[in-house]
């Protein structure tokens, strides 16, 4: 605390990131990374790039906007690219979910949607999940002016299919629906093709999980031109220069590598079934999962107590000390000997 602080930085609530350890070596199962490379197309790009440090980089990112266009078979004037979906998320918020009426989004989700609700002075209403930790999207028939979902959901990592997205825009033609597919290349189902019937539809993804590239902060938004035209406009009045020349590179080629992307991630979705029989051969409650991680509880042991006594042993997992969800861990899935470790070990503690 310091007299020179701004008055909102006192009442701010930052959000707390899973541990990068600065030294040991753990397995690192607490923040949902790739356990694979990046494209070895994406990093030679990245190597080649550098000769152009010196100058700017292009404030609209044209490059990579025209890549992921033509991906996901949408016009560049549909693409926002932003410094990680966290920016974009940042971005989406103060430009297009401030309003009198609440936000609305589920009370277990990605703690950053009430940290940026708090910094931009967002009112949110958190609707529960379901007893089976599901999203009900009947439970959002309620006043607001807009509905935020990360689908999968984090950290439970269940998915709700796209006619459930679909139903939801259709239910609120006055309010934007806002889904945020961190985790959407593992399994769920994306609604990007929602866009062009759905004026208030925003669809954000990020380059950091399925293609690997969490160190290199490239997220996107997709959605009709008056949306991504908002999105401009706050960007454009706060960092020219969200992406830097070798994110701009890397990720050109990471999108366009579709052959490294689906032999990747179709090995951590092979992986994570075989870790959710055996975490269920133990006896722990495991959600069904979409996503690169697992949400598990087991009916004899506390959460914090697992997660510590794997700390202990080299491995590292998520816990949150939240209601409702104080007794799961949630495991991003590793290579198949990593996952090995980990199964080991509980084995031993179980
Ligand atoms: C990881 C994650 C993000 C942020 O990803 P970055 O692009 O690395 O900022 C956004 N939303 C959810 C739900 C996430 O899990």
């Amino acid at each position: 605390m310091s007299r020179f602080w701004s008055s909102i930085v006192h009442g701010l609530s930052p959000y707390v990131p899973g541990e990068q350890p600065k030294q040991g070596t753990f397995v690192k199962l607490n923040t949902n990374e790739n356990p694979y490379p990046p494209s070895p197309r994406a990093l030679a790009a990245i190597a080649g790039a550098t000769d152009r440090l010196r100058l700017y980089p292009d404030p609209t990112a044209l490059k990579l906007r025209e890549a992921i266009a033509a991906r996901f078979g949408v016009t560049v004037g549909e693409v926002f690219v932003g410094n990680g979906s966290d920016e974009v998320l940042a971005h989406t918020f103060q430009a297009l979910l401030k309003h009198e009426a609440p936000l609305l989004f589920p009370d277990i989700t990605y703690s950053f949607y009430p940290v940026y609700s708090g910094l931009y002075g967002v009112s949110y209403v958190e609707v529960p999940l379901d007893a089976s930790m599901r999203v009900q999207i009947a439970d959002y028939r309620r006043p607001c002016s807009a509905i935020l979902l990360a689908n999968p959901n984090a950290p439970t990592g269940t998915a709700l299919p796209r006619a459930a997205i679909q139903e939801l825009v259709t239910e609120h033609p006055d309010q934007l629906v806002v889904v945020d597919e961190a985790y959407v290349d593992f399994g769920g189902e994306s609604a990007i093709p929602l866009v062009a019937r759905h004026d208030n539809l925003l669809v954000i993804q990020t380059l950091s999980k399925s293609r690997a590239l969490a160190g290199l902060r490239v997220g996107f938004a997709i959605g009709q031109r008056p949306l991504i035209d908002a999105l401009e406009r706050v960007k454009d009045s706060f960092n020219s220069y969200p992406l830097d020349t070798l994110a701009i590179a890397g990720a050109v080629e990471a999108i366009n590598d579709e052959t490294w992307f689906e032999e990747t991630r179709g090995r951590i979705i092979r992986s994570r079934e075989a870790l959710v029989r055996d975490l269920a051969a133990l006896g722990f409650e495991v959600l069904p999962s979409s996503a690169n991680f697992v949400f598990a509880r087991h009916p004899k042991h506390r959460g914090a107590d697992l997660a510590a006594a794997l700390r202990e042993r080299g491995v590292l997992v998520r816990h949150f000390r939240k209601p409702r969800i104080e007794d799961f861990l949630r495991i991003t899935i590793g290579t198949d000997e990593q996952c090995g470790k980990l199964i080991a070990l509980l084995r031993e503690m179980i």
